[in-house]
């Protein structure tokens, strides 16, 4: 029977590399395609990435409650479409959702048969450092994002599994013994 993964870990922890190192060795899994109506970013593709809705048509599916969950970061609205997770689970194909760690919480409370894996960094220290060396973020942006990575990480106590990235090539090594089994 397919099965649907939520996997979720705070950006800066190289989830997206994993996932996406296994799902080229793996092609019956498929990574599901959220809302957004966030603006596309350079070399992001509608239909690929996400679908790209306006504020108002988004409202509109969250009354008409065509969402599995949604979310707001930054004045911006995420969110999976029921439909499309049906889709693919009736087609006998194994889905995986890349979302925040609340969103897999309340997807686990809709569907308990889902799987939530959260992709943690070996260290929050050593997680610091990466940030701070990219030199690429002021100290306030570097401090939210470590807020909200401690969050994600408190959230993570009520999931299934957790996989620390260490290597990309350990933490696909994990994530095969999970889902493949
Ligand atoms: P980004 O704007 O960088 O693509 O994504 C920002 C955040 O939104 C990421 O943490 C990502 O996991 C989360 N996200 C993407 N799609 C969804 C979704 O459908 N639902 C929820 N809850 N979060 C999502």
């Amino acid at each position: 029977m397919a099965k649907l993964f939520v996997i979720s870990g705070s950006s800066g922890v190289g989830k997206g590399t994993v996932i996406n190192k296994f799902l080229s060795l793996h092609s019956d899994f498929k990574l599901s395609i959220s809302c957004t109506t966030r603006k596309k970013r350079d070399g992001e593709q509608e239909g690929i990435n996400y679908y790209y809705l306006s504020n108002e048509d988004f409202q509109k599916s969250v009354k008409n409650n065509e969402f599995l969950e949604w979310a707001e970061f930054s004045g911006n609205y995420y969110g999976t479409k029921k439909d499309f997770v049906e889709k693919y689970l009736a087609n006998g194909e194994n889905l995986i959702l890349e979302i925040d760690t609340k969103g897999a919480l309340n997807v686990k409370k809709i569907m308990p048969e889902s799987i939530l894996i959260f992709i943690a960094p070996p260290s929050v220290e050593e997680l610091e450092a990466r940030l701070r060396g990219r030199h690429t973020e002021t100290e306030d942006a570097i401090q939210k994002r470590l807020a909200s990575i401690k969050l994600e990480i408190e959230n993570s106590k009520q999931f299934d599994y957790k996989v620390i990235n260490d290597t990309v090539e350990n933490a696909v090594k994990k994530l095969e013994e999970i889902m493949l089994n």
